[in-house]
């Protein structure tokens, strides 16, 4: 379906915003152009809870979220940055792996599965998108992701 991405994404930020604690603080950096993508929204919500649920999760007291969107001529990127407790760099890659979490025994104290971010790559995958993560032990991380944006044409048509 053909959905304003910058208003679908602040309505699930609001949603997360509600029900958070006080523990992290939320910025938003984001285009004020409406931004139209062909997506399925049920699935990119599954995409942006489960990155912004890790967010929050690896966050320490009193750490930002910072939700940025922003476009090149063909594309839409968004990210989403976090100043918890990161990763070494040699497993930035496999996060997005089936079932791989960073450090055993504190991926049983958090919870999950390990399933959440293969699942994002699948689902960005199949809408023609992009999704890979930066961080730094100690000091948070971003995740990514890109969706192509719809042409001005098929945006009349539709
Ligand atoms: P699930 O999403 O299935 O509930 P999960 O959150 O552990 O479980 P993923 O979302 O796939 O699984 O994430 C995989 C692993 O990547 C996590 O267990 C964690 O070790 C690491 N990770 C993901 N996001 C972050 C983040 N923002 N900061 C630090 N580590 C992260
Ligand atoms: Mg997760």
């Amino acid at each position: 379906k053909r959905v304003e991405f910058i208003s679908f994404y602040e309505s699930i930020i609001e949603r997360f915003e509600m029900n958070k604690d006080d523990k992290v603080n939320f910025v938003r950096s984001l285009t004020k152009k409406k931004m139209y993508v062909w997506i399925d929204k049920d699935k990119i919500t599954q995409v942006l809870d489960n990155v912004i649920s890790n967010a929050i999760k690896y966050s320490p007291e009193g750490g930002s979220i910072t939700f940025e969107a922003s476009t090149t001529r063909k594309q839409l990127r968004v990210s989403i940055t976090d100043e918890g407790i990161g990763m070494p760099p040699d497993t930035v890659d496999k996060i997005f792996d089936r079932f791989y979490r960073v450090d055993k025994s504190r991926a049983r104290e958090m919870g999950g599965t390990g399933l959440g971010l293969a699942i994002a790559r699948e689902i960005i995958d199949a809408h023609h998108g992009k999704i890979w993560a930066e961080s730094r032990e100690g000091e948070g991380t971003t995740v990514y992701f890109t969706l192509p944006l719809m042409s001005q044409k098929r945006r009349d048509k539709s």
